[in-house]
C-alpha cells in the first residue's frame, strides 16, 4: 500500500486516523482507528474501523494517527469585509459599533481591498476548521464578484450575498428609491452568475442587512427575488435592545421585530436570521412554524454586550438552528470558540435563573456546528457528518496541543468526550492541521 504524508494529495485517497462525527440518525460515532476512503469524486466511499488487509486500490493512505478527523464546520454567519476589525469594540452597542468601526470598513471595500481580504478570510476560516461559510459582503457588486471568485479558487463552500440597504447606509450619495432598484438588480445579476456554481459549492443569499437599514419594500422584494431564484435570504434579527427600539419606531404596524420579516414574506426554510436573541414565545413559535432558521452567534452576543440567548427555549420549540462566528461582531472565526461562548452563556443563564434546561454536552455543540448548520442550509444529505455517500468535507485536528501541560500525557484517563471538551474550552490556534472540501485540501 502506498503511503503519503502530503495532505494535499488529490482524491482518491484513504485516511487513517481517529474519527469523531455526529450521525444523521442521532448520537456520535467514535472510531479510535478508522479507515475513511475518499473516492475520485471527493465522496466518502467507506467509513469503517481500520483493517490491515486490503484491497487498497482506493488510493494512497494518509496515516494521520494520533490526530482526529471531524466533519468540516459550518459557519452560518460572517462578514467578509469586517475581518480586519475583529477583536475591536468590545462592549459597544450595536448601532454605535456599526457607525464607528464597521460602516467605514465596508465603505472602503472596493475591488483591490476585496482582492486582499477575501482570499485571506477564506484561509482564516479553513485554518479554524470551517469548510462552509455563509457570509455578507459589502454594498458594492464588483467587490462581491471578487469574493465569489476568491471562494471559487480557494475551494471553500460558501454562501455569499451583497448587502442591501436603502436607509441608514454608507451609500449616502444616491436617492433611496434609486438605491432600491439598483440593489435588487445588482443582487439578481450576482445570483444568476453564482448561485449553484460548481455543483452547489457556491450559492447566493439575498442579503438585506437588517430592518433598520431596509424599507418594507426592500425586505419584501428581496424575499420575493430569493424565492424566485431558489436562493437563500439572510438578515439580522433582534440582536440588541437599541436596534429593537429603532425597529419598533420604523415599523409601527408590525406586532414585533419578527413580524416585520414575516410581513415581507421572508420567513421560509431558506431564511437565515442571525442572532434572534431577544424573542418572545410568539416569535420563537413563528420561526418554528415557518422553518426560518437562526444563526446562533454567542461569542458576538457577549462581545457586543447584546444579550444572552435562551437556547433551550429555541431548541424545545423546534427552531432550526446552527452556529455563526459573526466576525467581526464576534472576535474570532473559530466555531470552537463560538461553542465555548455558547456553553458559558448557558451556564450563566442556568446559574442566574435556573431555567435554561439541561446543559449541552460537547457532542451537542459539535453537532450544532456541523450537521446542524448543514441542515439549516438544506444540504445535510451532502455534508455535516462523516457518513458513507456524503461529500468529503473534513477537518483533521491534533488534540495534543489542547493539553493543559506540555508533555504530560493524553493517556491520563482521557476519553472522547474529554478530548472534545478540550477542543471547545481550550482551543488552540494551530490545532486544525487540515481542512478538505470534497477531498480537496483548502489553503490555510
Ligand atoms: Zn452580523
Amino acid at each position: 500500500m502506498a503511503e503519503t504524508h502530503d495532505l494535499s494529495v488529490a482524491p482518491p485517497f484513504v485516511l487513517r486516523a481517529e474519527l469523531l462525527t455526529p450521525l444523521g440518525t442521532g448520537g456520535l460515532r467514535f472510531e479510535p482507528d478508522a479507515r475513511i476512503e475518499v473516492d475520485a469524486a471527493g465522496r466518502l466511499a467507506r467509513v469503517e474501523p481500520w483493517r490491515d488487509e486490503g484491497p487498497f486500490e482506493a488510493g494512497p493512505v494518509l496515516d494521520l494517527r494520533p490526530w482526529v478527523v471531524l466533519p468540516g464546520l459550518v459557519d452560518l454567519h460572517a462578514h467578509l469585509p469586517q475581518l480586519p476589525s475583529a477583536g475591536v469594540g468590545a462592549g459597544l452597542d450595536l448601532l454605535t459599533w456599526l457607525e464607528r468601526y464597521i460602516f467605514p470598513l465596508e465603505q472602503r471595500f472596493d475591488v483591490p481591498t476585496a482582492e486582499l481580504i477575501a482570499p485571506a478570510a477564506f484561509r482564516t476560516f479553513a485554518r479554524a476548521g470551517t469548510t462552509t461559510v455563509v457570509a455578507y459582503g459589502a454594498l458594492w457588486p464588483d467587490s462581491l464578484e471578487v469574493c465569489f471568485r476568491a471562494a471559487e479558487a480557494h475551494g471553500i463552500r460558501a454562501v455569499i450575498g451583497k448587502v442591501m440597504m436603502d436607509r441608514l447606509s454608507y451609500d449616502n450619495e444616491r436617492d433611496p428609491a434609486e438605491v432600491l432598484e439598483l440593489s435588487l438588480s445588482q443582487s439578481a445579476e450576482l445570483c444568476a452568475r453564482w448561485n449553484g456554481r460548481d455543483d452547489g459549492r457556491l450559492a447566493y443569499a439575498f442579503t438585506p442587512r437588517f430592518a433598520v437599514s431596509c424599507s418594507a419594500e426592500m425586505l419584501r422584494r428581496s424575499a420575493e427575488a430569493a424565492a424566485e431564484a431558489g436562493a437563500y435570504w439572510q438578515t439580522h434579527l433582534s440582536e440588541d435592545r437599541g436596534e429593537i427600539a429603532e425597529v419598533r419606531r420604523l415599523f409601527p404596524e408590525a406586532i414585533d421585530y419578527t413580524d416585520v420579516y414575516d410581513r415581507a414574506g421572508g420567513l421560509t426554510p431558506r431564511a437565515i436570521l442571525a442572532h434572534a436573541i431577544h424573542l418572545s414565545d410568539r416569535e420563537i413559535a413563528r420561526l418554528a412554524e415557518t422553518g426560518a432558521a437562526v444563526a446562533h452567534c454567542p461569542s458576538s452576543n457577549l462581545f457586543l454586550a447584546s444579550g444572552a440567548m435562551h437556547l433551550s427555549r429555541y431548541l424545545a420549540a423546534g427552531v432550526r438552528l446552527g452556529l455563526g462566528s459573526d466576525v467581526a461582531g464576534g472576535p474570532d472565526a473559530s466555531l470552537f470558540s463560538v461553542m465555548r461562548a455558547g456553553a458559558y452563556t448557558q451556564n450563566v443563564l442556568r446559574a442566574a435563573r435556573g431555567d435554561d434546561g439541561t446543559p449541552l454536552s460537547p457532542g451537542d455543540w459539535l453537532r450544532l456546528g456541523s450537521l446542524g448548520g448543514a441542515a439549516v442550509l438544506g444540504i445535510d444529505d451532502r455534508i455535516g457528518s462523516i457518513e458513507e455517500g456524503k461529500e468529503a468535507d473534513l477537518v483533521v485536528i491534533d488534540p495534543s496541543v489542547t493539553q493543559p501541560l506540555e508533555g504530560v500525557g493524553s493517556d491520563l484517563a482521557d476519553g472522547v468526550e474529554e478530548m472534545l471538551s478540550r477542543l471547545i474550552f481550550r482551543p488552540h490556534p494551530e490545532m486544525v492541521r487540515g481542512a478538505w472540501v470534497r477531498g480537496h485540501l483548502l489553503p490555510s
